[in-house]
């Protein structure tokens, strides 16, 4: 439909955005996406668990995509989507600099917020030596003093998943309670040592993490302190579009509700990657964008076909009254 200038708009360009819009640029559907080059992931030093694609630096294989998508014909522009509203058959996207473009269809893939405790120094460490991830960092931190922050019920899980990674590891409990029971069994059984009192600061030492300061004053020497972010989904533009933000059944986070395709129950509209599944993967999400991208060009498929058969349908009528 030449009224809008695309068939797609993908707001946010990371795995998933940039997936989906190598799918439907290679499916010849006229694509835009805002908002490529800082994907979650780059503080890191190298993606892992990318099989093929192993270390390589975030921004690098975003570049990689980028590239992609363009030499395909997509279309990829470094501005933030600040505004979107349904037309009556499609959606116009406003962004940060003014400009306004329109499309039939949308994918949101705007990622998430990593929303860490509340200690000094610990953003800045983030993705370096202060952790979340085993299978994105754990192999880089193997047999190291390992430190795991206490914020929530989950860090007795964390503690127990670093464990395979290191034989030294401290669970800091901060201000959550004592393990008991089966935890504190588990815990002595696999030589996980239980430290109490609140964690007021880490220690850095040319540029390396080295310690973990409790508000006593004592310092518990370490080389990594993984933590547990609340992952908090990127949805200003998903909430003008009426999309559905849940809490995770977890309590990890919140996302936007979609089906297995990423629809997004709100017509012309899908998601993909971190902001509807807040534990996607690199991979995962590439391939959640690539699916939803699929799904949307099968749509546009059966939009295109139901026009084309109305046209038909008047040619026909016009041709037998003549
Ligand atoms: C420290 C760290 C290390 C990690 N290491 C690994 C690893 O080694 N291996 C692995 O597989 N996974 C790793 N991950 C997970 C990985 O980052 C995610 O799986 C991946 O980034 C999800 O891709 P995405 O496209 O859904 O979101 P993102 O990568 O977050 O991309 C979303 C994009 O949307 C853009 N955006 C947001 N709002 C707007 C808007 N309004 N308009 C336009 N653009 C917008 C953002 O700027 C961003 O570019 C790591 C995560 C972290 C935090």
């Amino acid at each position: 439909m030449s009224d809008y200038n695309f068939d797609v708009i993908v707001i946010g360009g990371g795995a998933a955005g940039l997936s989906g819009a190598l799918i439907l640029a290679q499916a010849r559907r006229r694509i835009l996406v805002l908002g490529a080059g800082e994907p979650r992931n780059a503080p890191a030093a190298g993606v892992h668990g990318f099989l093929s694609r192993d270390g390589i630096s975030p921004t690098e294989l975003i570049e990689l995509g980028a590239a992609e998508v363009t030499r395909y014909g997509g279309t990829i522009l470094h501005a933030r989507a600040s505004s979107a509203r349904r037309e009556e058959q499609g959606f116009a996207v406003g962004t940060d600099d003014g400009q306004v473009f329109t499309a039939r269809r949308l994918l949101i893939t705007t990622g998430l917020v990593d929303e860490l405790p509340d200690i000094p120094g610990l953003r800045q460490r983030w993705g370096r030596d202060v952790l979340h991830c085993p299978y994105c960092h754990g192999w880089e931190v193997r047999d190291q003093p390992i430190g795991v922050l206490a914020t929530g019920p989950l860090a007795a899980h964390q503690a127990l998943l670093f464990r395979q990674w290191s034989a030294d590891l401290t669970l800091f409990l901060h201000n959550e309670p004592e393990p008991a029971g089966e935890e504190g069994e588990q815990f002595a059984a696999r030589r996980i040592t239980v430290v109490a009192g609140k964690v007021v600061a880490i220690e850095v030492t040319d540029d390396q993490l080295t310690g973990v300061r409790l508000a006593s004053g004592r310092v518990v020497p370490r080389r990594a302190l993984v933590v547990a972010p609340r992952f908090v989904a990127r949805s200003e533009i998903a909430d003008e579009l009426g999309l559905t933000i849940a809490e995770h059944p977890l309590g990890i986070g919140s996302h936007l509700e979609s089906d297995s395709t990423g629809y997004a129950a709100v017509p012309g509209v899908w998601t993909a990657g971190n902001v509807t599944d807040l534990k996607a993967q690199v991979l995962g999400a590439a391939t959640q964008g690539a699916t939803a991208a699929a799904a949307i060009n099968a749509d546009l498929i059966a939009d295109d076909t139901r026009r084309d058969v109305a046209r038909y349908r008047a040619r026909e009528l016009g041709s037998h009254r003549r």
